[in-house]
This record gives C-alpha cells, sequence and structure tokens, in this order.
C-alpha cells in the first residue's frame, strides 16, 4: 500500500512539474540515474551514449593486438614471396578489418535511456528502470537492457543489438574479405 501511494505521489509531482515547466522533465525528485550496468559508456548525444565499451573489453584488447600482429606477419611472408605491392594489398585488408573491428567495438549496441519514466509496469526492467519493447533484453552479463538483443559477444566485449549489429555484420564480411584475399595472396 505505501509503494501504491508513492508511486502516486510520485505521478502528481511529475504532473505538477508538467504543469509549471510545460515539459515533462524526467529527473524528477525521484532523480532518474541512467543504469550503465558493467559498461563504460561515453560521447552522450540527447542523453543517449553514442559510445560503449563491454564488459570484456580485456579479451577485445587480446584480439586486435592479435589481428595487428596477424596483419604484420602475414604481410611480411607475402612480401618475402610476392614482392612489395602484394604485401601492401594485404595491409590493406587488414586495416579494413581492424577499423571494422573497432566499430564494433565501440559502438552504442543498443542502450537507450529515453523509456525511464513509465517504467512501472511488469514488462518493465527493474535494474535499468527501462520499459522493456518487444526485442528488448536485458543481458546479464553487461547488466543492461539493449534494443533488438542479438547475442552477446565476448570477442567484442559486449552485446550485439540493433545498434550496432550492421557493423557486426560489416565486421564478420571483412574477416571473410582478409581470410580469402591473404590465402590467395600467399598462394601466388
Ligand atoms: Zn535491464
Ligand atoms: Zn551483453
Amino acid at each position: 500500500m505505501k509503494q501504491l501511494d508513492a508511486f502516486y505521489q510520485d505521478d502528481s509531482n511529475q504532473i505538477q512539474q508538467e504543469e509549471t515547466t510545460g515539459v515533462l522533465v524526467q529527473e524528477d525528485d525521484q532523480s532518474f540515474k541512467p543504469h550503465y550496468g558493467n559498461n563504460c559508456m561515453f560521447r552522450f548525444d540527447n542523453g543517449q551514449p553514442q559510445f560503449t565499451i563491454g564488459p570484456h573489453w580485456p579479451l577485445s584488447l587480446c584480439a586486435i593486438i592479435s589481428i595487428i600482429v596477424g596483419t604484420y606477419f602475414i604481410s611480411s611472408i607475402i612480401h618475402i614471396q610476392s614482392g612489395l605491392w602484394y604485401s601492401l594489398g594485404s595491409i590493406m585488408n587488414g586495416l579494413i578489418l581492424e577499423v571494422c573491428f573497432l566499430r564494433v567495438f565501440l559502438k552504442n549496441p543498443g542502450v537507450n535511456f529515453t523509456l525511464n519514466s513509465v517504467a512501472r509496469n511488469e514488462k518493465s526492467c527493474q535494474p535499468c528502470k527501462l520499459v522493456k519493447e518487444q526485442g528488448t533484453y536485458h543481458c546479464s552479463k553487461c547488466d543492461i537492457c539493449v534494443r533488438g538483443y542479438d547475442h552477446h559477444c565476448p570477442w567484442v566485449g559486449k552485446c550485439i543489438g540493433e545498434g550496432n549489429i550492421i557493423e557486426f555484420q560489416m565486421f564478420l564480411l571483412s574477416f571473410l574479405f582478409f581470410f580469402t584475399c591473404n590465402l590467395i595472396l600467399v598462394m601466388i
């Protein structure tokens, strides 16, 4: 009963604020604090993070170092076997792969803080205080809700969702391109 009273109290406070300011400000007396979970977020635009770094970033660091060392190693072999121009081609492939990886690693997978004030029904997520829309899933590893959740990828250190699924597919394609091109260059 006390909780119910608290809800009504909260509603009336918000309505009062709306009436006085004309704008519904969500950071009212309850002072909504965005739940970041196990993520590091930065470069906010309209209250939404553009970049997020997930909890498994050390694995991503290992992956990017492996990609850089692997690219250098493969291009050195190609340089010895086939010459400078072929090795430059291999380095270019490696650069594309690294850029694609960094884009998935940094981009917000679908964390959205705008749906907080009405998070009072059974479809809401308690830790995030967000309304769970269809396709939104609370990742236990990242401890945050992600819209259009696809899966949690430990290699990029975080979730793949609607915000970075295209970048993730681009990364997979660039990996396939890198692998095929370098195989051909080694065999020449
Ligand atoms: Zn959540
Ligand atoms: Zn996750």
